[in-house]
């Protein structure tokens, strides 16, 4: 069986070049921004794989790009976390599993939060459950790795920058290796 690394490099390179939902960047350009944000804010090796990969579900649902316009919750966080679960420890499938409740979450506890998302990001809010209950609140930061996937979330909001120069995929190799050679996550 291929390694991780050469498995989601391979994805990217196949539907990589797909539209991230209504914004400027494809998939690839989402996901590798998302990972130099993680790297920039000194993430270990477990975080910048989650970040690079936190989108996977988008690439394996085979729903339309504009799925949310439909009204339709495509549950990539699930679907990615679940997949990812194969190759990777909860450091990496937990903040992706948890960055939609992340953006929930924010949405409660950061007045501002709400009113900087982007119109898709907006969109989809609706249809993943709208801000977070007090309750629901409490009852996520007690979450093993929840502020991981608040750490995610922004870089996450942040990660769609048009035109922006990318680094190729194995530029992120070392931490893949990091992971799988027991390294500190
Ligand atoms: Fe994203």
């Amino acid at each position: 069986m291929a390694a991780p690394f050469e498995i989601l490099r391979d994805l990217f390179a196949v539907q990589g070049r797909s539209d991230y939902g209504g914004e400027a960047v494809t998939q690839w350009e989402h996901g590798c921004q998302a990972a130099c944000l993680a790297e920039a804010a000194g993430a270990g090796a477990a975080l910048v794989v989650a970040a690079l990969a936190h989108d996977v579900g988008h690439l394996l649902h085979g729903l339309p790009n504009d799925a949310p316009d439909r009204d339709i919750d495509d549950v990539h966080e699930r679907l990615g976390a679940d997949w990812l679960a194969a190759f990777f420890p909860e450091a990496v499938v937990a903040p992706v599993r948890l960055h939609v409740p992340a953006k929930r979450y924010l949405c409660a506890v950061e007045a501002d939060y709400l009113a900087g998302l982007s119109p898709p990001s907006l969109k989809s809010l609706g249809l993943q459950g709208g801000p977070m209950s007090a309750a629901e609140v409490t009852a996520f930061e007690a979450i093993p790795f929840s502020s991981d996937a608040v750490r995610l979330r922004r870089w996450d909001d942040q990660a769609k920058v048009s035109g922006l120069p990318t680094p190729p995929f194995e530029h992120f190799k070392p931490h893949f290796d990091t992971l799988h050679n027991g390294g500190a996550p």
